[in-house]
């Protein structure tokens, strides 16, 4: 799944731990549908945390 940061970049990215594709939730913040994680990440685009 690709995800949408909120500046508009886009790409699929996959949890550290279990290497599952992150999904989105509804308030557009990053989770792992497999462990359930909530993985901070910074986008590399505009360098606002996701
Ligand atoms: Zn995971
Ligand atoms: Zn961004």
């Amino acid at each position: 799944m690709v995800v949408e940061h909120i500046c508009g970049f886009k790409k699929e990215i996959f949890c550290r731990e279990c290497g599952t594709e992150l999904i989105q939730n509804s308030r557009g913040q990053l989770m792992c549908p497999k462990c359930g994680r909530r993985p901070a990440i910074l986008c590399p685009q505009c360098g606002r945390l996701w």
